[in-house]
């Protein structure tokens, strides 16, 4: 099914994002977690692409394996920087032939060991040449990513002019950055709607179950840790197993206020992990 068709008839939906397998996270590992992530019902199940294509064959692989073989709907992730039309092609090729319909057409940033002369390297310069071609070329739905508190290189007007490009060219749906502050995702939500941005605005939700990993996150997204997180991080940050159960609470909480604001998709980025996610499905579970 085309994810597109998934948010006109059911709300609400609730995906799980995962990785790929890489050098710490092995294949037949993530199987085993997938299976699991996928016994929960979630209405799609999105893969990562691994900065600049390193783990390419790993997505496909694992969102096959998500579609065709736990038969739950996938969405594949791509990044176009440094990649020339043709590379582009055969992974789409590739997609087609595992019988993927969904993709999330991203630019993606420069990979370590890179600089930016990758940007002058491939065909593409933003996600928008990447949904540009898709959509000229490809059966798919179109999924493309945002930012509540704008992406690190523009201010928030700019970049939401740049958001309404990659709608105007063919984008069915926005997932966005994490962020924990949910007015700054209502504003954004305004200031959209003002734009005729009116495809649905996913909402990019990640637990914080470790404070040392958050504090990286949010630092390479560029996006704000809310004094209310900030005293649960200082009073819990050191003990794993509170840290845990506060995290789980907060995402909870968030989740639920973004529902009560007719918020219609929840992605979870699960971490590749089960046991958070699970608990935060147990305790949604009346809404879903
Ligand atoms: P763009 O939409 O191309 O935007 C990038 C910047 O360029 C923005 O500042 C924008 O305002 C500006 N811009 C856009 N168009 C123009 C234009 N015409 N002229 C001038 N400026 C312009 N990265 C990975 O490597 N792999 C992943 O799997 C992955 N998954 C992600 C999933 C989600 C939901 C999100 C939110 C991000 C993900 N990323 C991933 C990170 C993403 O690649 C980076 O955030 C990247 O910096 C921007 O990608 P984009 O597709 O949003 O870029």
């Amino acid at each position: 099914m085309k994810i597109k068709n998934l948010y006109e008839n059911k709300n609400p939906v609730f995906s799980f994002e995962i990785f790929p397998p890489n050098k710490n996270f092995l294949e037949e590992k993530l199987k085993t977690v997938t299976k699991e992530l996928a016994s929960y019902k979630p209405d799609f199940i999105s893969v990562t692409y691994g900065a600049g294509g390193t783990t390419k064959s790993g997505t496909v692989e694992i969102a096959s394996y998500i579609k065709n073989e736990l038969k739950i709907e996938t969405l594949a992730h791509l990044t176009c920087i440094g990649s020339k039309k043709q590379e582009i092609a055969n992974f789409l090729k590739e997609l087609k032939n595992n019988n993927i319909k969904n993709i999330l057409a991203l630019r993606g940033d420069i990979p370590q060991g890179e600089n930016e002369s990758i940007y002058n390297r491939g065909d593409y310069k933003y996600a928008s040449d990447l949904i540009k071609d898709i959509k000229e070329n490809e059966d798919l739905s179109i999924g493309a990513a945002f930012y509540p508190e704008t992406h690190y290189e523009n201010n928030d007007l700019i970049d939401l002019f740049h958001l309404k490009e990659k709608v105007d060219l063919g984008a069915d749906f926005l997932i966005s950055q994490v962020f924990f502050e949910n007015e700054t995702f209502l504003r954004f939500r305004e200031q959209a709607e003002k734009l005729s941005i009116n495809v649905p605005l996913v909402a990019g939700i990640i637990p914080v179950t470790n404070a040392t990993q958050i504090k990286r996150i949010t630092a390479l997204c560029n996006c704000k840790i809310p004094l209310k997180l900030e005293k649960i991080l200082d009073k819990y940050g050191s003990n794993p197993d509170s840290m845990k159960k506060a995290g789980i609470a907060y995402a909870t909480e968030q989740i639920i206020e973004l529902l009560s604001n007719d918020i219609r998709g929840i992605h979870l980025y699960t971490m590749n992990k089960t046991d958070t996610t699970k608990e935060i499905l147990d305790n949604v579970s009346f809404v879903r």
